[in-house]
């Protein structure tokens, strides 16, 4: 039996809570658990992150062994292996919530807004395969007033970025278009805060009565 969305999406943000206020780690790796899931697995959250070593979903979320489908690479960027990874998760294991989740100071969003101001360029052909796929979402902010505030261009690069892979996902793949619209699948997108601990998913969540 799988669960929701929205029902991943809360229990994922509870465990965000224990894991910013220091209380997390639950025995999400006992041997117990990790016999279970050799027959199989059934994990509640997809989670497109980056590869930060700072960012570890498990960890942020408070999960354990089994419990989410992580794919990491720097900048979260959408190129056609983490789509088929999404998707490969989604139709394989039913899992119906999918979370790209950036996070602040984030490198490979430092780095495009060098590569924009020509200040440093990515060193090879394959650095700039990454830099390539973020840099769309971020020249716009650099022709606001935002290009004289640095922090706050970081700040707002880190989430057109986090918005842009999620809209990628949602419209790049049929597999995820189709079980969006028949079977309940979400895409959100969040910012982890290396400062709080905390995860914000401002992105595509659902308004739901009486919440
Ligand atoms: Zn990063």
């Amino acid at each position: 039996m799988t669960i929701t969305a929205v029902d991943a999406l809360e229990r994922l943000q509870e465990g965000n809570r224990r894991f910013a206020s220091g209380g997390g780690s639950a025995d999400g790796a006992s041997l117990v658990r990790r016999a279970a899931l050799v027959s199989g697995q059934e994990p509640l959250a997809i989670i497109l992150g980056c590869s930060d070593s700072r960012v570890p979903a498990e960890i942020v979320f408070d999960q354990g062994l089994g419990d989410l489908f992580v794919i990491r690479v720097a900048g979260n960027v959408v190129a056609p292996s983490q789509i088929g990874s999404v998707e490969f998760a989604a139709e394989r294991f039913g899992t119906r919530l999918v979370v790209v989740l950036g996070h602040s100071q984030c490198g490979a969003v430092t780095a495009t807004l060098e590569d924009l101001r020509r200040t440093a360029g990515p060193g090879s052909r394959n650095m700039r395969s990454i830099v390539d796929r973020i840099r769309p979402a971020i020249e716009v902010l650099l022709a606001t007033d935002l290009a004289d505030d640095p922090p706050t261009l970081l700040r707002e690069a880190v989430r057109a970025n986090v918005r842009a892979a999620a809209n990628q996902l949602r419209h790049g793949s049929e597999v995820i278009e189709r079980l969006s619209e028949q079977d309940g699948l979400l895409v959100v997108g969040a910012e982890y805060s290396l400062e709080t601990g905390t995860v914000d998913v401002f992105d595509g969540v659902p308004v739901v009565a009486g919440r």
